[in-house]
């Protein structure tokens, strides 16, 4: 029984060194660390969008001791345009994280996801030996279920979906409700990050489509899916182990020293739904409350540039950095500046030297599927407290952070003076806590779990 896995984004991407020899480079992220062992493992097929050097078609990995295959699909310019920033990111992507207002639902871009889908699909269904697993990922492929299942009615099929999901008044704001339940409902086992999702879920499938729902399972067309909330994991002992060695250690006190300060943390793709403006204008409000913060706190933004063709992206930046500007122009004195922002991604090794130096890591999406970086940072803090908005999906296991309504700018520009102020011993307690929890259900349990629920349907 072989594995086969779906998703947007390739699990390694070719890089051309500089001796013009081809290298194939893990991706950074969840996705590939949970899925990468398991197909390994399992042996199969990843299928995916192949971005970079599209020419290529096909290619054995890992490269140096190949357990799987990679088979890349090659988009057209108007199929990226369309299919993923126009449907995905215009479309599902906002209407997901509840920004109905975003949202630009085009008739034109749901053809191209429909025909999309469809090509993933027929790969899949290419690929497939009797008593395969597929296991398909994300919202940009949400009809592929259904696709596979027409073609292989007896494959067992599997959906993760990696975003929210909304309330179904909000998700009946689709054009195509009907359309993308019916495909999700294709899948045998559905999983989602909390089972608040879930039970959005099954709501829309009995409101929009009249599908019914007993405990844990959708019945549509004589078909049973079974739902499964299971929020997604980190390596817990990578970023414990990485977070102690000397190089990063040794990091995380250069950035203390240069910045001689408290220092909030926040750490964010720069999308409009991480709640970077309200952030920054609770921190301003902090400020002026608290003049003897001045010169003793600093905030550290990293913004990982992101979906920067699609305009709302581009005006969020104009945003985030003229209200960097006007904080910094209304505080800065003495050699301080309140707010240090940083434009681009930075390396593992960086980013976990900032989670260690970091006195408090702000995570205030106003939504979130999840959120990997407030787990990050748990796994990863010396004695740091975790701000955390009740909008993340990983709000449900962290009770021990300090949960804010990140619309609440000055409820949150209460809650910086109470991390600020948290005796040590607390700080601690709370992050063993934190890290207990994180042990008991991590990235490759996940995967795991996953797989074999799907192997028993
Ligand atoms: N990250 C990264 N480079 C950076 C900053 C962050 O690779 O410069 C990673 C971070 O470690 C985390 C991921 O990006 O694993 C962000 O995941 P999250 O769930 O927090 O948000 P998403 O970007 O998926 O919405």
């Amino acid at each position: 029984m072989g594995l086969i896995i779906i998703s947007n984004r390739e699990p390694y991407a070719p890089k051309r060194g500089e001796d013009g020899e081809l290298r194939w480079v893990p991706s950074i992220g969840g996705l590939t660390a949970a899925l990468d062992p398991a197909l390994q493992h399992a042996g199969g097929t990843w299928i995916a969008w192949g971005e970079e050097l599209p020419e290529i078609s096909e290619v054995d990995l890992p490269q140096d001791a190949p357990r799987y295959r990679l088979k890349r699909l090659r988009l057209s310019e108007a199929e990226v345009r369309d299919f993923y920033y126009g449907f995905s990111n215009r479309a599902l992507w906002p209407m997901s994280h509840y920004f109905i207002g975003r949202t630009k639902y085009q008739t034109a871009t749901w053809r191209a996801y429909v025909n999309v889908n469809r090509r993933f699909a027929k790969a899949a269904v290419e690929s497939y030996r009797e008593g395969d697993l597929i296991w398909v990922h994300d919202y940009q492929l949400a009809l592929v279920p259904r696709m596979i299942r027409e073609a292989l009615p007896h494959a067992r099929i599997g959906f993760f979906w990696h975003i929210p999901w909304p309330s179904a008044e909000v998700f009946r704001t689709l054009p195509w409700d009907r359309e993308l339940l019916d495909g999700l409902l294709g899948a045998d086992l559905i999983g989602m990050h909390t089972q608040d999702y879930v039970r959005y879920f099954q709501i829309a499938c009995e409101r929009v489509l009249g599908a019914e729902t007993e405990g844990d399972t959708v019945r549509w067309q004589d078909h049973i899916s079974r739902m499964v909330a299971r929020p997604i994991g980190i390596e817990v002992e990578t970023f414990e182990e990485l977070a102690t060695s000397p190089e990063v250690e040794e990091e995380a006190d250069r950035i203390r020293r240069t910045l001689q300060t408290q220092i909030l943390l926040g750490v964010d793709r720069l999308d409009y739904t991480k709640g970077i403006p309200e952030r920054l204008e609770a921190f301003d409000a902090f400020l002026d409350r608290h003049p003897e913060a001045r010169g003793r706190v600093t905030l550290l933004q990293i913004a990982v540039p992101s979906r920067e063709r699609v305009e709302s992206y581009r005006q969020l930046r104009a945003q985030v950095e003229g209200l960097v500007g006007r904080i910094n122009g209304k505080h800065t004195r003495d050699g301080w500046s309140p707010v240090q922002y940083i434009y681009r991604g930075v390396s593992r090794e960086e980013l976990v030297a900032h989670y260690r130096a970091a006195d408090v890591m702000l995570v205030t999406p106003l939504r979130d599927g999840l959120n990997l970086v407030a787990k990050e940072f748990a796994a990863s803090s010396r004695d740091g407290v975790l701000i955390l908005s009740r909008f993340a999906g990983a709000a449900d296991e962290m009770p021990e952070a300090l949960q804010v309504n990140p619309y609440n700018v000055d409820g949150l520009a209460g809650t910086l003076l109470e991390a600020l102020q948290m005796p040590l011993d607390e700080k601690k307690a709370r992050l063993q806590r934190l890290r207990e929890r994180l042990k008991q259900s991590d990235l490759h349990a996940w995967a795991e779990g996953f797989i074999q629920e799907l192997a028993a349907t």
